[in-house]
């Protein structure tokens, strides 16, 4: 590790920045302003909402007054002409607009606030409240709205403007109820809600914090369209002669042209301007719609599309203890009389995982036993599908409602000897462990970050959660230290996620997992979204931290190649086993394991020294149907016919005619393995025997 990273890495960033088109997001809402269907949509609107206010405060004419210029047509006197009793229509149609927009408007607001309640709750809650009011939802969408309509005004004859607010609020709310309950559903598994949540945010606060802000754009295109179903559905009641026909609104006018056959009489003033009317707010509602996207939130939609790609979850999570924090300069070790650098900080003891699945059951990780040594770097290798991303969930108790533990221990060691079980610790005891103690940095950041946060205020967050006695101006240091230490330069602290390039969000996660100092980072392939270039420096960033704040690393990859430099110790995973755990060097030297061979055979060294690609013949094994004895054994270049009946046990390997010693302790040093290669096959024999 070269000390010049860091300055190399500050150099980067301005490169970084100037190749990302966003930047100027702070200001990103004038672009939604400068489109012209934006614009002309917010004049349109604006215009009927200054006759709907102003209007009837500068008309003088009653609208309602009779007189005797019956049905003239629009002349100085009477601007819109006049109706069959002598009304003057500009009168009628500055009335209506006010009645027609108050109604549009409060109805929408009301049914958005209902869509909201109904929408959030379902897709947050889930469970018995998602089903029961997603029922009702789909019975509100599925009773035709018209036809509701009319039947429930038809119950208040002559409903004035509240009764029929009321009756479009309740008519028109399922559809936006839908759709942000769809929202949410997606939304609840992004990283940063799981983060809030396992860190113990209120339901409340994660609500409006952080799911409802990221949908302020589908609430408000909702809202809109709401908007326009309200002012055509009261334009349609009134044109019924549903409402009280004296209160005047654009259906109303209409009604009146209806009834009084304004059409065979020519009299065209009468019905085109409140038929133009609905239609032009109409069309200035949609072109407002169109814009709203990139008005509110330009990358809403393609962070939306990264979310199905990558579904890894990512969490720094929070305590109440409110430590102050260790100062940074200290490595983690020092000081601290029971911890020394080699002792083990963490042991896992026949870990099992299970994916319950209707009646089925997975074993993703299947009686692991791994150590981690206090200052080291343990490194996890496997192909995809090993049960390298459920063992790390279930290290750090994040992992899916589907999945369950039914056997092991995870004792973690703290600096000052305390020996606690992760999996026996309570949530409250989980909240104070996860983070201050044990960080995590997953796959994808870009799904970690709340997109519509400042990277600044996201770390912020994450410490004044955990060290409420901070002061602000105490945190903002914290941060600029925080994003220093990682290499991105301070002035990024206002830069939104989607504005970094990924090595920079990657390194932003570190930030974050930094934060309080842990003990231990969980990194579950931290680099495997980046490009060589990138991947390179940021795990030279790590090991770097590393020595310098003396943490311990869990770190999980699918490229051997990379661990092989960077790990102390390597674990290799293969259908939910460990099936061979050995120094690096060691490892490096002579893999014993022939799913070792094949995945060193697999990759390209990072340092350059060619090997031939041999790779592995086959795909891993389906978990549900694992063929008996070694699972390897259907791929494996060494096969024998007792490989396939007798399962393999991760033991020790002997040395040149020591015979094999059964022995369980996985913080023992020395290379340990499960194949048969290496056992002795008295047992294979006795199971032969018993069967014949
Ligand atoms: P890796 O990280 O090594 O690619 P994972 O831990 O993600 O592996 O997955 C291991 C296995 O666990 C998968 O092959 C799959 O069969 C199973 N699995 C993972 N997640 C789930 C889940 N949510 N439900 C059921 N099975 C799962
Ligand atoms: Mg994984």
């Amino acid at each position: 590790m070269s000390t010049g990273t860091l300055e190399h890495d500050a150099a980067m960033q301005p490169t970084e920045a100037a190749a990302d088109p966003a930047r100027a997001t702070r200001f990103g809402w004038l672009r939604g302003i400068r489109s012209v269907k934006v614009i002309v949509g917010l004049v349109i609107v604006l215009v009927f909402a200054l006759v709907a206010i102003f209007g009837p405060l500068l008309v003088s004419t009653d609208p309602s007054a009779v007189s005797n210029d019956i049905l003239h047509a629009p002349s100085a006197h009477h601007l819109l002409g006049t109706s069959h009793n002598g009304q003057d229509i500009f009168a009628e149609m500055i009335y209506g607009t006010r009645v027609s927009m108050v109604v549009g408007f409060v109805a929408a607001i009301l049914a958005t606030i209902l869509s909201l309640v109904v929408g959030l709750t379902a897709g947050y809650l889930g469970g018995v409240s998602d089903e029961v009011l997603s029922l009702i939802t789909n019975i509100f969408l599925v009773i035709p709205g018209l036809p509701l309509v009319v039947i429930l005004t038809g119950t208040m004859p002559n409903a004035g403007e509240l009764a029929i607010v009321i009756v479009i609020a309740v008519t028109a709310w399922a559809w936006g109820a839908r759709v942000l309950r769809a929202q949410t559903l997606s939304l609840r598994k992004r990283d940063f809600v799981e983060a809030a949540r396992a860190s113990g945010e209120s339901t409340f606060r994660i609500i409006f914090r952080e799911i409802l802000p990221n949908e302020t754009a589908i609430v408000a295109a909702t809202f809109l369209s709401t908007v326009i179903g309200a002012i055509l559905t009261q334009a349609s009641l009134a044109f019924l002669g549903l409402t009280s026909v004296t209160d005047w609104s654009w259906g109303v006018i209409l009604y009146w042209a209806q009834t009084q056959n304004a059409m065979s009489y020519g009299a065209w003033w009468w019905f085109v301007p409140p038929g133009l009317s609905i239609a032009l707010i109409g069309t200035g509602l949609s072109l407002m719609n169109f814009g709203i996207d990139e008005f509110i939130n330009p990358r809403l939609r393609s962070a939306g599309i990264a979310t199905k790609r990558a579904r890894k979850r990512a969490a720094g999570t929070r305590s109440r203890t409110g430590r102050p924090a260790r100062p940074v300069a200290e490595p983690a070790a020092a000081g601290d009389g029971a911890a020394a650098r080699g002792d083990v900080v963490l042991e896992i003891k026949d870990l099992r995982v299970d994916y319950l699945s209707g009646d089925s059951t997975v074993r993703a990780v299947d009686g692991v036993s791994l150590s981690l040594r206090r200052g080291t770097v343990l490194g996890i290798a496997g192909e995809s599908g090993s049960g390298k991303s459920t063992l790390a969930y279930a290290i750090t108790r994040l992992h899916e409602s589907a999945a369950e533990i039914p056997t092991g221990q995870i004792l973690y060691t703290a600096a000052d000897g305390k020996r606690t079980d992760i999996l026996r610790m309570s949530d409250r005891e989980l909240t104070d462990f996860r983070w201050e103690e044990l960080a995590i940095v997953f796959q994808s950041a870009m799904n970690a970050l709340n997109p519509i946060l400042k990277i600044g205020v996201q770390i912020e967050d994450a410490i004044a959660a955990h060290r409420p006695s901070m002061s602000e101006r105490q945190r903002r240091e914290r941060v600029a230290e925080l994003l220093t230490m990682v290499g991105i330069s301070t002035d990024r602290t206002t830069a939104y996620p989607h504005e970094l390039s990924g090595g920079m969000r990657q390194r932003v996660m570190i930030a974050i997992a930094l934060a309080l100092n842990p003990e231990i980072i969980v990194m579950d392939e931290p680099t495997t979204a980046l490009d060589v270039v990138i991947q390179r420096q940021i795990i030279d960033q790590i090991m770097e931290l590393k020595d310098r704040l003396g943490f311990s690393v869990i770190f999980i990859t699918h490229d051997l190649s990379m661990l092989i430099e960077l790990a102390d110790e390597i674990a290799i995973m293969y259908a939910g086993r460990i099936v061979e755990q050995a120094s690096a060097q060691d490892f490096y030297r002579a893999p014993s394991h022939p799913y070792s061979r094949g995945l060193i055979g697999s990759f390209p060294t990072l340092s350059g020294s060619k090997r031939e690609l041999t790779g592995i013949v086959g795909s891993p094994p389906d978990l549900r149907a694992l063929p008996t004895g070694c699972s390897f054994s259907p791929r494996c270049p060494s096969v024998t016919d007792e490989c396939r009946v007798r399962e393999p046990l991760l033991l020790p390997l002997p040395r040149v005619g020591e015979p094999t010693t059964p022995a369980v302790d996985a913080t023992s040093p020395g290379t340990r393995v499960a194949c048969l290669l290496y056992q002795n096959s008295e047992p294979v024999a006795a199971a032969e025997a018993d069967r014949s």
